[in-house]
C-alpha cells in the first residue's frame, strides 16, 4: 500500500488556531483513497529525527515566547532541514514557523530571534504591541498551473519583508505586511504561510496539490487521485468568499 509519512515539528509548542487540522486533513483524504498516512512528532528533549525519511514536513504557528523557547533546538538542525528542502521533502510552515524559516524574527522589544536563514526573508514585529495584522484573509495563489482562491485566518504582528517568490495575492486581509498585497512564501516544495483556518480545511484543493507532489515524488509516476465529494467544504467555501469578496 503507498503511504506518507508527515512530521510534526513541535506539536506542544507549535499548534495555533487549529493548525493541526492541516495534518488531520492530509490524513482523511489519504486515507479515503486508500493510501495510508504515518504522523510521527518531534519535540524539545526527542531524538533528531531523520528528516529526509519523510514526505512531509508540517509546523504550526506560535506566539513570540513560543518561537524563543524553541529557535535554538530549531537551529541546531539547519543543514538537516536544508538538505530536505534541496531534496524535495515538502514544507508546509504556518505563521510562527514561516518566520523561522527566514533570517530572523525581531519581536516588539526589540529582541531578535534568530531563523534558520534557509530563505531570505526576514520578519520584524511593529512598534505597537495592539497593531496586528488580524482577520480573515482570501489570497489567489498559483497551484499547478491553475490561479485558485486560498481562504484563511491571519493574526501575526510580524512584518514580513523581501519574499522574493510569494504564495499569492492578497484580496481580502493583510498577507505578508500591513496592507500588503502579497501573502507568504511559495518557492517549490515549501508553502510558508500566514494563514491559519485550518489551511487545508479550508482549501481542499491545496490538500490535494500536496499529495499528488508527495505521492509522484515518492513512487515516480504520475498518481491520478480520485475524486472526494467535497460539497461541503465547496459549500462552505462559497459562503465564505461570498462574505469577503465580491
Ligand atoms: N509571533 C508571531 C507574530 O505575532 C507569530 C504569530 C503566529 O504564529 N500566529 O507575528
Amino acid at each position: 500500500m503507498k503511504e506518507l509519512k508527515i512530521l510534526y515539528l513541535y506539536p506542544d509548542i507549535l499548534e495555533l488556531y487549529g493548525d493541526f487540522g492541516n495534518i488531520q486533513v492530509l490524513k482523511y483524504r489519504l486515507e479515503k483513497r486508500g493510501f495510508s498516512c504515518i504522523i510521527d512528532s518531534y519535540s524539545i528533549g526527542d531524538d533528531e529525527p531523520n528528516f529526509n525519511d519523510y514526505d512531509i514536513i508540517f509546523s504550526g504557528g506560535g506566539a513570540d515566547n513560543e518561537q524563543s523557547i524553541l529557535s535554538k533546538d530549531l537551529i541546531q538542525y539547519k543543514d538537516k532541514i536544508k538538505t530536505a528542502v534541496k531534496n524535495g521533502v515538502f514544507f508546509l510552515l504556518i505563521c510562527g514557523s514561516y518566520q523561522l524559516f527566514g533570517k530572523y524574527y525581531k519581536d516588539v522589544d526589540g529582541n531578535i530571534i534568530p531563523g534558520l536563514e534557509i530563505f531570505p526573508y526576514y520578519t520584524e514585529a511593529i512598534n505597537d504591541r495592539k497593531k496586528r495584522c488580524i482577520g480573515n484573509i482570501v489570497i489567489s495563489a498559483n497551484i499547478n498551473g491553475k490561479e485558485q482562491k486560498i481562504i484563511g485566518f491571519e493574526n501575526h504582528g510580524g512584518q514580513t519583508y523581501d519574499v522574493f517568490s510569494p504564495f499569492g495575492t492578497v484580496l481580502y486581509g493583510n498577507g505578508n505586511k500591513f496592507g500588503d498585497n502579497k501573502e507568504g512564501f511559495f518557492l517549490d516544495n515549501v508553502i510558508a504561510t500566514y494563514l491559519h483556518g485550518p489551511l487545508l480545511s479550508k482549501n481542499p484543493e491545496l490538500a490535494d496539490y500536496i499529495i499528488s507532489y508527495c505521492l509522484n515524488r515518492k513512487y515516480g509516476e504520475n498518481v491520478t487521485l480520485e475524486k472526494l465529494d467535497d460539497s461541503f467544504e465547496n459549500l462552505c467555501r462559497e459562503q465564505l468568499l461570498k462574505h469577503f469578496t465580491h
